[in-house]
Formats: structure tokens, sequence, C-alpha cells
């Protein structure tokens, strides 16, 4: 029996993986243009990191992880969300130390053991975005306005950003006090989940998908009421910068976001082509974080991206970059014993710049020209015996056929002159 990969994870084949090349280039370029510098987590962590992190009163460590103990007993976890990670390197890289802010991208695979369906996946991937040191509501804009922009120049339209503040933990407590009184009369309606969020994580009650809590919802207590002068102070400065942005976006009082760390800022960006997994992006502020894994207190700032979700609103919207182009030229190996001079000029050509291509099957002139065809090739290059002492390669454009004779030396000049 074949072995299949595991459920809830993909193959990304070509010429797919061109598409997803497009993206991360397009991704990259947005955050080297705000200023940001890309780091690479390693893939698994101690699990305590996530423990500690995200708070074990969150899907993603009650439920989600993959963790194993490891041949040396310690207990790993594969990265389950990129935030963590990036602020035990800057802890544990001194980067506090260093000028402020640190401004990191990146681009990573992440894990986690949910139920495998549309938009959801064991393996997924996420662009994020972390400023660590600055606590100025303008960082929080200045990451919000980054996602913007890179949505912006992908093509895509219809995203809703949806902002809002679960405060501080002073603030944020008396707000739980108050959501505890309006949820306690209705315990015995709500589903199974929401009450245990009751106790464990009150906030996350304005999370439920489930029709009966979202009714509750309508009309619990808003956070927005209760935000204490400093947090009311940062979410207004929040909203200036986005106006003077540009930036359109709603307040939405029942985002909350699942992971424990947030303070102040939470947003997420929705699309509704991407039906009930709809957020495509999530992310806030996250004061308290580098406290709770041991630094010193430490503002910080992001977002998580999922990039399974941002290629399903690009393939949709069909406003796709330019993916990955089909080689450029498809060396012909004309005569049985070409093939080794065929490998050498599709090298020639390749050190030139050009993408080429050229037959390993022992293939006839006419199924190589066929499949230089297939390839969606540009151009074809053959080379026989009589071109090989003349120092020349017979040139046809595929598209056409037109044919001509070139000095090798050439080549690479006359195909790129007419590739324009
Ligand atoms: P959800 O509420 O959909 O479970 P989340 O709050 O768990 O999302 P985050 O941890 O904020 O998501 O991750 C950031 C982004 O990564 C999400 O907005 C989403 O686009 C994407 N994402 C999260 N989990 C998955 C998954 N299992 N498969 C594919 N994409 C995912
Ligand atoms: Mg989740």
């Amino acid at each position: 029996m074949l072995t299949t990969r595991p459920r809830g994870t993909a193959d990304i084949l070509p010429p797919a993986s061109g598409r997803w090349n497009a993206v991360v280039r397009e991704f990259r370029a947005v955050a080297h243009a705000f200023g940001y510098g890309e780091i690479r987590t390693p893939v698994f962590e101690h699990t305590e990191l996530f423990e500690r992190g995200v708070g074990d009163a969150t899907d993603i460590v009650d439920k989600e992880m993959y963790t194993f103990t490891d041949r040396g007993g310690r207990r790993i976890s594969l990265r389950a969300e990129g935030t963590a990670p990036c602020v035990r390197a800057y802890l544990e890289h001194g980067l506090a130390s260093g000028p402020q802010p640190v401004k990191f991208s990146y681009v990573a695979p992440i894990f986690r053991y949910e139920r495998p369906q549309a938009g959801r996946y064991r393996q997924h991937h996420q662009f994020g975005i972390e400023v660590l040191g600055a606590a100025a509501p303008s960082a929080d804009a200045e990451v919000i306005a980054l996602a913007w922009e890179f949505f912006t120049r992908l093509g895509l339209t219809g995203l809703e950003l949806n902002l809002n503040s679960i405060g501080c933990p002073t603030c944020r407590s008396a707000y739980r006090a108050r959501l505890k009184e309006h949820y306690r009369p209705h315990l015995a309606a709500v589903c199974a989940d929401c009450r245990a969020r009751f106790e464990r994580n009150t906030l996350r009650l304005l999370d439920c998908k489930q029709a009966d809590c979202q009714a509750l919802m309508g009309s619990a207590p808003r956070m927005g009421e209760l935000l204490c002068g400093e947090c009311g102070v940062h979410f207004e400065g929040l909203q200036d910068c986005l106006r003077a942005l540009g930036v359109p976006y709603v307040v939405n009082p029942t985002i909350v976001r699942g992971l424990d760390y947030y303070t102040k800022t939470v947003f997420e960006v929705m699309h509704r082509a991407l039906g009930s997994q709809n957020v495509v992006c999530g992310g806030g502020r996250y004061d308290g974080l580098a406290e709770i894994l041991g630094g010193a207190p430490t503002p910080g700032v992001g977002f998580g991206m999922g990039v399974e979700r941002l290629l399903q609103l690009v393939d949709g919207a069909g406003c796709l970059p330019a993916a990955d182009g089909p080689p450029a030229v498809y060396v012909v190996a004309a005569g049985q014993s070409m093939g080794a001079e065929a490998l050498a000029l599709a090298m020639e050509l390749r050190r030139e710049g050009l993408a080429a291509d050229c037959d390993h099957l022992g293939r006839s002139v006419k199924a190589q020209m066929k499949q230089a065809d297939r390839l969606g090739a540009a151009f074809a290059a053959m080379l026989g015996e009589d071109e090989l002492r003349g120092g020349v390669v017979t040139v046809r454009k595929l598209a056409g056929g037109e044919q001509e004779t070139v000095p090798r030396e050439g080549l690479a000049r006359f195909i790129k002159e007419r590739l324009g």
C-alpha cells in the first residue's frame, strides 16, 4: 500500500508552488519597505514556551499542539504560533539592549492538531510581523498598515478590518467581572465550550460561533465602555493614525482573539469569500508577553496571516502576481551522440541568465520539440553535429515557427532580445 501524507497537510506542487513563491516575494518586499528584517526560528521549541507564552487556557495549548518527548527526555512542541518564538529570540539574544524597536517579519509553517476542513489544516503557513520595544499606538498602526498595503499590492479587495481594544490587565478584570454577570443567568443555555470558557477564558465567550451563544453576545457589555484612561487614549491614538493612513476599519467589540497574551489592540481581517474560516489575518498588542517568558517588560505588537487562506483569496479574485514561468529555451539534441553537448549548451544559457531545459529520455528530435511545446518554452535551440562543427545553433521560435541559424556565442543575446 502507498504511504500517503498525514491528514491535514498538503504538498505544494509546481506550478502552484510558483504562486506560493510569488506571494512570498511580495510579502518580503512589503516587509522590507516598512523596515522589517526576516527572522527564522526553529520549527520546534520547548513546550514550555507555548504553555507560558500562549497560555494553557487557549485552544492551541489545551488541544492543538504537536507535543512529544525527544530522545533526551525533553518536552518539545512543533511551532504552534509565531509570536512567542520571536519574543523568546529577542530576549535570548539580548536585543533589548540594542536600538529599539526591533522589527521582525517571518514566513513559517505552523502546526496545530485541528479537524481538517476547508481553510483549516494541521500544517499551515503564516506570514508574520512583530514590533518589539515600541509602546506607541503608531506601532500598532504601522503593523496594520503593512498588512493592508500587502493586500493592496496583491490587488485584493473586499477585505474588512475589524478593530477592538481588550484593555490592560487592570481594566480587563473589571470587564471580565461584568461579562460574567451578563452570562451567569444563561449558563444552562450556552454551549459546553462556553460553559468552560466562563471560568477559564471569560473573554472568549465573545468568540463563540454557535448561534444561541451569539445571540447573548449582542446584549453583552462592551469593553470600550470600561477602558482605563491609558487604554482609551491608546485606542483613540491608533484610530487617529489609521485615519491618517487612509486604512478603513470598523470597531467590533466582539473581537477578542484566541490567545491569552493580548493587551489593548486586537484586530482581525476578514473576507466573505473564505466562508466560515473567514479570518485571513489576526493580531494585536502583547505588552505582557516578554515578562511572562521571564524577560524585562517589553511592549510588542504584531500579526499572523494565513498563507493558504490568502492564496484562496488571491485565486478567487484572479489577481495572482506572475508565477514562475516556463523555461525560455529548450535545447534539442539533434542526433544520437549530442546529449552531452545539449546539456552543456543549456548550462551556457543558464549562466547567461536564461532558464533552459533539455532532454533526459533519449527522445527523437520530433518528441523533443513536442516536449518543448508542452513545457511552454519560447524557443527551441537545436544542436546537431553540423551546428557543433560550425559553432552555430538553429533557433526556432515555438509560437510561429520561424527558424534561424545563430552563432553559438551570440545565442543568449539573440534570445534575450527577442524575449524583450
Ligand atoms: P481561527 O479562529 O480561524 O482558528 P486563530 O485565532 O487560531 O484562527 P491565529 O492563531 O491568529 O488564528 O493565526 C493567524 C492566522 O492563521 C489566522 O487568521 C488564519 O488565517 C490562519 N490559520 C490559523 N489556523 C489555521 C489552520 N489550522 N489552517 C490554516 N490557516 C490557519
Ligand atoms: Mg484556531
